[in-house]
């Protein structure tokens, strides 16, 4: 960098300022100009998706970064280095995870969610971002197909979102089942062994959920997927009614809408069907796949969604907002009963009845940003018909990769995209290797720099599974790019051959 920026009028006193409050903009506004600065520098050190070399040296870089004794010119020097140490999803080959590259209008947005600080655990905290909040989330459920007696909260992401349906389920259903309020008695010692149905390609967030609320991870059963990794409705039928027979209590059904790996999608009807047969939610993780509702031509993928009790969005993948951006959604307000909570200091009831609302019973968290209001803000600006094209671009370039993969004789792909993400890899010329020289090639491409490229691995035991993945969320990208990435794969796949 040129120069190294200062904080204005330097020293301690600059550096306490304020951001919110009519005058913080004056300080702000220097400030930001450094960021951008040392974010366009980092970035132009970088020179690719992701630093080049190890870990080893780039965490020393941050090590020496942190011991710098210079406090005026700290926000430039690690901002430039954070943009030099990232993985760009921005740059078109960083095409690994569901990991998006922001919107500039969204980031622009969190500039004034973090400058002004709501907390939307109380109306006093949140007078505006509260209501914007709620009538999103009436707009959300909309797009999910709920009717009007919907409710829902920001997340921090599926992970969370996850774990809230999988809470109102037990609640709900336990609760039924024992007469009792389980979010105070807990879970029954002696009652018939709960259960979770998820496919085989389900997110490990579901098994997490399921050791935090007192059902173990054992508690979830694999349900078989098919070679697109969708879950086997056959197999969901078979593996409930041996549920059953064994003594055992169906708590939920998991319904993937978009894998992460493949963005296969359940089949949701028949999984909506067979959850009401045996008296068990249907929580449906659409934590990718929601993405597809912005879109008219994805948007019949996800046909049934609106049957589920309970359904997880995240906008930091296919909606372009930073992290975190999650929303649960459940279809009956009702069944959000377990998660009241009130708390004097913060929605006594008097303040209630005198028409303060409050929010605080829809969250697990307390404290709370207002991450709503880069979604609306994204919403207002762009339409959903805006989103969709990028969504749609992004599942353009998906099959304009799978072509590529397909066409060329030392790449394999494992299926057609569903949304924006395919698995394939490399074929060595003894297949023996194949595993190796695929985990190896991807690591090569890290070192050099050249490419952030996903890997997997396909459900089951045994050599052979290991996926290269393309994640494309980048609309920009043109399939051009998309293909020389895939020759850079082959090529660090033909050198990663010659050094075995
Ligand atoms: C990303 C993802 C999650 C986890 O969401 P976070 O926002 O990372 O917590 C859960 N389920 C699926 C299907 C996902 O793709």
């Amino acid at each position: 960098m040129s120069r190294e920026p200062e904080l204005p009028d330097g020293g301690p006193e600059a550096a306490a300022t304020l951001a919110g409050g009519g005058g913080g903009a004056a300080v702000l506004e220097p400030l930001v100009r450094t960021v951008l600065d040392a974010l366009a520098a980092g970035a132009a050190r970088r020179g690719g998706p992701v630093p080049a070399g190890s870990p080893e040296g780039l965490g020393a870089e941050v090590a020496r970064a942190l011991a710098h004794p210079d406090r005026g010119g700290a926000l430039g020097r690690l901002t430039a280095l954070l943009a030099y140490g990232s993985a760009d999803p921005a740059e078109p080959s960083c095409a690994a995870h569901l990991h998006c590259p922001p919107l500039a209008v969204a980031v622009a947005a969190d500039l004034a969610v973090s400058a002004l600080n709501p907390s939307l655990d109380s109306w006093d905290q949140a007078p505006a971002a509260t209501t914007l909040e709620t009538l999103l989330l009436e707009e959300l459920a909309r797009l999910v197909g709920f009717g009007s007696g919907a409710a829902g909260v920001l997340t921090s992401g599926g992970t969370e979102s996850n774990l809230m349906g999988l809470m109102l389920a037990r609640d709900l259903v336990l609760g039924r089942a024992s007469g009792r309020r389980i979010e105070l008695a807990g879970v029954p010692g002696t009652a018939p062994r709960a259960r979770i149905f998820a496919s085989e390609a389900a997110h490990f967030s579901t098994r997490r959920a399921a050791a935090l609320l007192g059902l173990g991870e054992d508690a979830v059963v694999p349900v078989p997927v098919d070679r697109e990794l969708r879950m086997d409705p056959r197999a969901l039928s078979e593996a409930l009614r041996d549920s059953v027979s064994r003594g055992e209590r169906p708590v939920a059904v998991v319904a993937t809408a978009g894998t992460t790996d493949t963005g296969a999608i359940d089949p949701l009807r028949e999984c909506a069907a067979q959850a009401a047969e045996h008296g068990a939610w249907l929580h449906v993780d659409a934590a990718y796949g929601g993405g597809a509702l912005l879109s008219d031509r994805l948007a019949p993928l996800l046909d049934g969604v609106e049957l589920a009790d309970s359904v997880s969005l995240d906008w930091h993948k296919l909606g372009w907002q930073p992290i975190p951006a999650g929303v649960f959604l459940v279809r009956r307000a009702e069944t959000y009963a377990s998660l009241a909570r009130r708390a004097a200091y913060l929605n006594p009831a008097d303040d209630e009845e005198a028409g303060y609302p409050s929010l605080l019973g829809l969250s697990l968290r307390t404290s709370r940003r207002a991450d709503a209001f880069t979604i609306a803000v994204t919403l207002r600006t762009l339409g959903r018909d805006g989103l969709g094209r990028l969504v749609d671009a992004c599942h353009d370039l998906a099959h304009a990769g799978a072509a590529a993969v397909r066409a060329h004789p030392r790449l394999d792909l494992h299926a057609d995209p569903v949304l924006t993400t395919f698995l394939f890899r490399y074929l060595p010329s003894d297949p023996a290797r194949a595993d190796r020289v695929n985990a190896g090639l991807r690591r090569r491409l890290l070192r050099e720099g050249t490419a952030v490229v996903g890997r997997t691995e396909l459900p089951g035991e045994g050599p052979g599974r290991v996926r290269l993945k393309l994640t494309l969320l980048n609309p920009h990208t043109t399939p051009a790019e998309v293909e020389r990435l895939l020759q850079g794969v082959v090529a660090a796949g033909k050198a990663e051959e010659d050094q075995l």
